[in-house]
C-alpha cells in the first residue's frame, strides 16, 4: 500500500524530533511555568539570533502579531493602511478592526505579491502605512517597496507569516531575512506554517529598541510597569509549551526549509514535463530577489479547470487547497469598507485559477511522481 499524500504531515515531522520536543515540553511542565518565564525567553533569544540581531517580541498569534504591530504604530481614525486584495483575510482584518481603513492593491501574478508600483497608485494624504504579505514563502520585492515608503513616510508592516526561514536580496548584494526589512514584521507559529508549533502562537520583529518596548507593552495589557497602565492594551502572550516547541523546531528550520525547496525543485521538474509549454498550467515563479521557502507550492490552472483538476486529484486521494478563492474586496465583511486602489483583475484572476499542491518537510520523490502523473492523466483525459 502507498502511503497516503497529505497536504502537511505535522505527525511524520514530529517522529523525526520526537524526543527533543518532548523533553523539551516536560521540562516546562516539571517548571510549572507555563506562562512567560524562562522557555519563552530562550525562544524570543534564539529566534532574534536566527534573524541576525533583530528584537522579537513573542504574542498569541499571527493575526495579534499584525494586530498589536499596528496598534504600536500611533495611527489614528481614518488612516488608510495599503494591503493586497490577494492575501488571508488577517493581513486586512486588523486594519479594519482598529477602525483603520484597508484600501487594497493589486498583485503581481508571477510572485502573487504586490509592489511598488501597485502601490504608489493606492496613495492619498492619509496613507499612513502598507502590509506587505510575503505570500507563500517567497518575499516580495522589498527595495522599492521600502524606497516608496521612505519617500512618503509609510510604516510597513511585513506579513512574514508564511515566509520564515526566507530571505530578500537587494541589488548592493546584501541579503535581509524576511520580516526585518520592515517597520515590524509579523509572523504566525500555526501549526502548518513553516516554524509551526502545537498550538497557536506568534511575533513581531523590529530593529527599533522603543518600538520593540512599545510592542511589548502593548501586548501585556498596556502596561510596562504592573498595574500601571500607560496605553489601551491587550492580552497576547506566546506559552510556554509552545515555544519550547519552537526552541527546538526552530533549530531545524533551515533544514525544513531546504526540505520545501528540494520538493519545489522536484514538482517543477516533474511538471514541466507534463505540460512543457505550460499550454495549461503555469508553475509558481521564483524571483531572482527572494530566496523562496514554498509555506504552499501554488500553480495556476488556465481554461476554467481548476476545480475540475482539483476534483480529478480528489479522486485519485490527492488532497489539494485553493488559497484564495475570494479576493478581499469581494468578501461580504470588507466589500463595503474597503477602498479600491485601481482594477484588482489580477486577484480575481489568480482566486479562480490558484491550486496549491501537497506541500510539506515529509514528502516524498514517489509521492510526487504520483501527484505529477495524475496531473499528467488529467489532461490525458481532458486535453
Ligand atoms: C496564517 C496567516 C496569518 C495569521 O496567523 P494566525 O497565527 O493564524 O493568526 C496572517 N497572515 C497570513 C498571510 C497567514 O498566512
Amino acid at each position: 500500500m502507498d502511503e497516503p499524500i497529505k497536504m502537511v504531515d505535522l505527525r511524520g515531522q514530529y517522529l523525526k524530533i520526537k524526543e527533543e520536543i518532548d523533553a523539551a515540553m516536560q521540562q516546562v511542565i516539571d517548571s510549572t511555568s507555563f506562562i512567560g518565564g524562562e522557555a519563552v525567553r530562550r525562544f524570543a533569544g534564539s529566534l532574534s539570533a536566527y534573524l541576525g540581531g533583530a528584537d522579537v517580541v513573542t504574542c498569541a498569534n499571527g493575526t495579534d502579531a499584525l494586530q498589536v504591530a499596528l496598534m504600536g504604530l500611533g495611527l489614528e481614525r481614518g488612516d488608510e493602511v495599503v494591503v493586497p486584495a490577494f492575501t488571508y483575510v488577517a493581513s486586512a482584518e486588523v486594519i479594519a478592526l482598529l477602525g483603520l481603513r484597508p484600501v487594497l492593491v493589486d498583485v503581481d501574478p508571477h510572485t502573487f505579491n504586490t509592489t511598488a508600483a501597485l502601490v504608489e497608485r493606492a496613495l492619498s494624504p492619509r496613507t499612513r502605512a502598507v502590509v506587505v504579505v510575503h505570500l507563500f514563502g517567497q518575499s516580495a520585492d522589498m527595495e522599492p517597496l521600502l524606497r516608496l515608503a521612505s519617500e512618503h513616510g509609510l510604516a510597513v508592516v511585513e506579513d512574514n507569516a508564511q515566509s520564515l526561514g526566507g530571505s530578500y536580496r537587494f541589488a548592493d548584494g546584501r541579503v535581509a531575512s524576511t520580516g526585518t526589512m520592515g517597520t515590524v514584521g509579523c509572523t504566525s507559529f500555526f501549526p502548518s506554517k513553516n516554524l509551526g508549533c502545537y498550538g497557536d502562537g506568534g511575533a513581531m520583529t523590529t530593529h527599533d529598541p522603543l518600538l520593540a518596548a512599545r510592542l511589548k507593552m502593548i501586548a501585556n495589557h498596556g502596561q510596562r510597569e504592573k498595574y500601571r497602565h500607560e496605553v489601551v492594551g491587550c492580552n497576547s502572550r506566546l506559552d510556554a509549551l509552545q515555544a519550547a516547541v519552537l526552541d527546538v523546531k526552530l533549530r531545524h528550520l533551515d533544514e525544513y526549509c531546504a526540505a520545501r525547496r528540494e520538493a519545489a525543485r522536484r514538482y517543477n521538474e516533474r511538471l514541466l514535463a507534463v505540460d512543457p509549454s505550460a499550454a495549461h498550467f503555469t508553475l509558481p515563479a521564483e524571483a531572482g530577489y527572494a530566496r523562496h521557502v514554498y509555506h504552499q507550492y501554488t500553480i495556476t490552472v488556465g481554461g476554467g479547470r481548476r476545480d475540475a483538476l482539483r476534483e480529478y486529484l480528489a479522486s485519485r486521494g490527492i488532497p489539494s487547497m485553493v488559497y484564495y478563492p475570494l479576493p478581499l474586496h469581494m468578501q461580504p465583511a470588507f466589500a463595503p469598507i474597503c477602498r479600491v486602489a485601481g482594477p484588482l483583475a489580477e486577484s480575481e484572476r489568480l482566486a479562480g485559477s490558484v491550486l496549491s499542491l501537497p506541500m510539506h518537510t515529509e514528502l516524498t520523490e514517489s509521492q510526487q511522481d504520483r501527484v505529477a502523473e495524475a496531473i499528467a492523466d488529467f489532461y490525458k483525459h481532458n486535453p
